[in-house]
């Protein structure tokens, strides 16, 4: 399962400059040298040829709210059509105008969470108001959060921001019941999992998007060494680099079979697994849960998150 994948309609992917233009982070992204940017088509039969089963897919986050809705309708309409396969999410900056009611559209669409969300992207914080209100809908509904952030040391790259490890854990210490994944191995929280507190988070899960770019294939034995191998979920940041790639660095990094599986396929199940089953039965839970918005989470998580 792979529980970090990007897909646009067809409609972006050949007017990329068009859209590049409309949202300055979009733009930095798509101008970045080693870009790709594929239709869920592209994924689907890319998945079919390396015989993965299943997917975790969205779209990227624009500030604007009218563009993440074409998004979100595109990428729930894919998943609709492929019932067990593909799973979505809705991508949106909670800091945008409309973002909320944008939110609470994507769980009746049959969106699954939230993500990929780009704080540092657009100019927000994991303690700011939408998006606390944000966690509030996801909490209410049972979806998970997945949320951009990176290391804050090594080398510069477009997109690296100042969203880390610190915010993270401050975020899930705060926020105990919100179900997250912290794209790019959580900027390293998870190396911090020789403390016993930080190895106490509850919901909190990390994917490995970009790691061979980030780290050499020996941090999958200090995760395990660490504690944090059994939260760590197969992200490839698709179609940024090939599974093959990522199989072969955790095959490098010297892990057994049952460790490689989990974090190819047992951990991700953790957090999506059960919107795969009700994808297949078409019967969505988040759709199912009408507390949203207002409702007591999102008011308990404001209060807990403070403005201080
Ligand atoms: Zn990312």
């Amino acid at each position: 399962m792979d529980c970090h994948c990007h897909i646009l309609p067809r409609e972006f992917v050949t007017n990329l400059e068009k859209f590049s233009r409309l949202d300055a982070y979009f733009g930095l992204l798509a101008t970045t040298k080693g870009s790709r940017f594929v239709t869920g088509e592209d994924l689907l039969r890319d998945m079919a040829a390396y015989h993965v089963d299943r997917a975790v897919v969205f779209g990227f986050a624009f500030r604007d709210t009218g563009i993440c809705r074409d998004i979100n309708d595109y990428v729930a309409g894919i998943c609709r059509e492929n019932p067990g396969k593909l799973v979505g999410l809705g991508v949106l900056d909670p800091e945008s105008p409309g973002a909320l009611e944008e939110a609470e559209r994507c769980l009746e669409l049959g969106l699954s969470g939230f993500g990929e969300l780009f704080p540092d992207g657009h100019g927000y914080s994991l303690d700011s108001y939408g998006f606390l209100k944000l966690a509030g809908i996801a909490k209410d509904a049972g979806v998970p959060l997945l949320i951009h952030v990176n290391e804050q040391v090594g080398h510069e790259y477009p997109g690296k921001g100042l969203q880390g490890p610190r915010e993270a854990y401050r975020f899930c210490v705060r926020n105990p019941d919100v179900k997250v994944v912290f794209a790019h191995l959580g900027g390293g929280l998870p190396f911090f999992y020789y403390m016993p507190e930080v190895r106490a988070l509850e919901n909190v899960y990390y994917d490995t998007a970009a790691q061979p770019f980030l780290y050499v294939p020996g941090v999958y034995r200090g995760l395990k060494e660490s504690g944090a191998l059994s939260r760590v979920i197969l992200g490839t940041d698709y179609p940024l680099l090939g599974w093959e790639r990522y199989l072969r660095d955790l095959s490098k990094a010297g892990l057994s079979f049952d460790d490689i599986d989990g974090v190819i396929s047992r951990h991700g199940e953790e957090v999506f697994g059960e919107f795969f089953e009700t994808s297949r039965e078409g019967n969505r839970k988040a759709g199912q849960n009408t507390v949203l918005g207002e409702g007591k989470g999102s008011t308990e998580i404001l209060e807990q998150g403070g403005f201080e």
